[in-house]
């Protein structure tokens, strides 16, 4: 038998729900199979036939009732939030519930204006009229992680639904149990403008599940997951050609000028790096800090990370960060910085993985960290900031661009001039000047990666159409239409054409006024 021989171990049928703070077990959840992600995906196609001939005021009286219901039972979507992923019940809040208002309530108030069809010029043919219908394109698939399991979904339906189409949810089996509160609030929302609980489904399971969903058929595919997946995605999206967005990880730079406002970029950093303990793609993971403020600025964000309170949140305000979500990452984020402690990076506070229960990382400050360390390079998804010291500004965009990654990205300066020159030069898919990844929270901007972080874009007006298939339709503009008759060729066909085409596109006037002569004269000649 060949060594190599692959042997697929099936899935689990039941998902293990723990809290990964406190180890707790908070129930299971069942993991669909890849027959039953079929059956899903039928359902869905019936139920979308019904949500595609909607009209926008059902839709978004569909998408108010998700946010009436979200504000109804805030304190519930923040406790199952914090049980199912560590967090602490402020990064539930405030990064999970407030952006999902936020980005439900856009697409609600821009939804119809960027939807509805549009008229466009009809250029040459102007017995011709024009324009473009947003139609959906189906069933559409949304493969989601872990880090924010209430906005994965929340955030990921919003701008599908609103183009007409039912969306299908692969919550991450690292937070499957907070789902059931989820999809209850999905099918109270829909039935009360008399849809069925088909036009949305959350999917649970582990990556079979996912897999299945990929080769179903479904319309389009949304996956926000690592690169290594993503690639899996693409593969399985071949089989039916099915067009995917991908939005992966992040190495997000941040570049801390000496005339930027201290304060202001310390508190940055430490939001951009520690904000759901690094659990975030637009984490702030590599601080490049200009020389003349370097010492200043690592004495400064020092202090505040070494003070940062982190334990098992049980109430609001008890602890500054919580847990790592998943077991996995606490490896990767463990074997990443070990490795660039042995290659000569010094860590300035925490460091070191805790021994007891629950999955804790502390908040991780390393210095001395070269390019080519592993961690220097690698995605740590973790409470881990990495501070690197250069010389100038050219120095400073030279190591912010030497990723793979170009997600998001950061420059912190008072001088707006420089500012703007910095995030010209920056390779991202977006930069904040004197912020850390706001772009998100704006969702007239798009949202998304350039390189290894992915493609195509969330939010915004390209993040609606993105689900829909632009139809082209042309019509007649007037009461009557000009048959084309072009057969049998005429003689002169060829050397009319000649004649506009340099009439219509020469650059010089004679040019097009001999060329508007030779149409007259060949005309002339065709009637006498
Ligand atoms: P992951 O790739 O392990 O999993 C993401 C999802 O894919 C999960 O639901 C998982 O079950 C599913 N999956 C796994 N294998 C699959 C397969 N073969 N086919 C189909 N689906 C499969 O990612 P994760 O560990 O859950 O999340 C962390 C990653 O997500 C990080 O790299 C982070 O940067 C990235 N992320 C990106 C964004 C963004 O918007 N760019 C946002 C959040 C997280």
């Amino acid at each position: 038998m060949s060594a190599s021989l692959h042997i697929h171990t099936p899935q689990p049928t039941e998902i293990e729900c723990l809290n990964p703070a406190t180890g707790a077990r908070l129930g299971s959840v069942h993991a669909s199979s890849p027959d039953e992600v079929k059956a899903i995906v039928e359902r869905a196609r019936i139920a979308q036939k019904k949500w595609g001939q909607s009209t926008f005021a059902q839709r978004r009286a569909v998408l108010q009732n998700i946010i009436d219901l979200t504000l109804a039972n805030i304190d519930e979507i923040c406790e199952a939030v914090v049980q199912d992923s560590g967090k602490t019940y402020e990064n539930a809040i405030l990064g999970e519930v407030m952006p999902v208002c936020n980005k439900t309530k856009w697409v609600i108030k821009n939804g119809e204006k960027f939807l509805k069809p549009e008229k466009v010029p009809s250029g040459l043919l102007m017995h011709k009229a024009g324009r473009i219908e947003y139609r959906p394109l189906g069933v559409v698939a949304c493969i989601v992680p872990w880090n924010y399991p209430f906005q994965n979904v929340f955030g990921s339906i919003a701008a599908p639904l609103m183009a007409g189409n039912a969306v299908l949810v692969k919550a991450s089996e690292a937070v499957a149990w907070s789902t059931q509160l989820f999809q209850n609030i999905i099918d109270k929302a829909l039935a009360k403008e008399g849809f069925s609980a088909d036009t949305v489904q959350i999917i649970n399971g582990y990556g079979d599940t996912g897999a299945a969903l990929v080769r179903s058929g479904v319309q389009k595919i949304l996956f926000i997951g690592s690169v290594g997946n993503g690639r899996r995605i693409i593969e399985g999206s071949a089989q039916h050609l099915t067009p995917v967005i991908m939005e992966l990880g992040g190495k997000d730079p941040m570049i801390v000028c000496e005339d930027a406002d201290l304060q202001q970029a310390v508190h940055s950093a430490l939001g951009g790096c520690f904000i759901n303990l690094g659990q975030n793609c637009i984490a702030s993971e590599r601080i490049i800090v200009l020389d003349a403020v370097y010492d200043k600025f690592v004495a400064e964000i020092s202090k505040l990370t070494g003070n940062l309170r982190q334990g098992a949140p049980t109430k609001p305000g008890d602890f500054d960060v919580g847990a790592v979500c998943s077991p996995l990452q606490i490896k990767v984020i463990d074997t990443l910085v070990s490795d660039a402690l042995a290659n000569g990076a010094k860590a300035l506070v925490g460091g070191v993985l805790p021994k007891g229960p629950g999955n804790f990382y502390p908040p991780t400050i390393l210095v001395n960290v070269t390019p080519d360390m592993r961690i220097a390079r690698e995605e740590v998804f973790g409470p881990v900031m990495l501070i690197m010291r250069v010389p100038n500004d050219a120095a400073a965009i030279a190591l912010a661009n030497n990723s793979e990654f170009g997600l998001q990205s950061s420059v912190m300066t008072k001088d707006r001039a420089r500012g703007e020159r910095i995030a010209d030069a920056l390779e991202a898919g977006g930069t904040c000047i004197n912020d850390f990844g706001m772009c998100y929270l704006n969702q007239d901007l798009p949202f998304g990666g350039v390189k290894y972080s992915g493609f195509g874009r969330m939010n915004g007006r390209d993040g609606l159409r993105a689900y829909t298939n632009a139809k082209a339709v042309l019509t007649d503009r007037f009461g009557f239409s000009v048959p084309p008759k072009l057969y049998p060729v005429g003689p002169s066909v060829y050397a009319n054409a000649h004649a506009s085409i340099r009439m219509l596109y020469a650059s010089s006037w004679t040019d097009r006024l001999a060329s508007l002569w030779t149409l007259i004269r060949l005309s002339m000649k065709s009637k006498g």
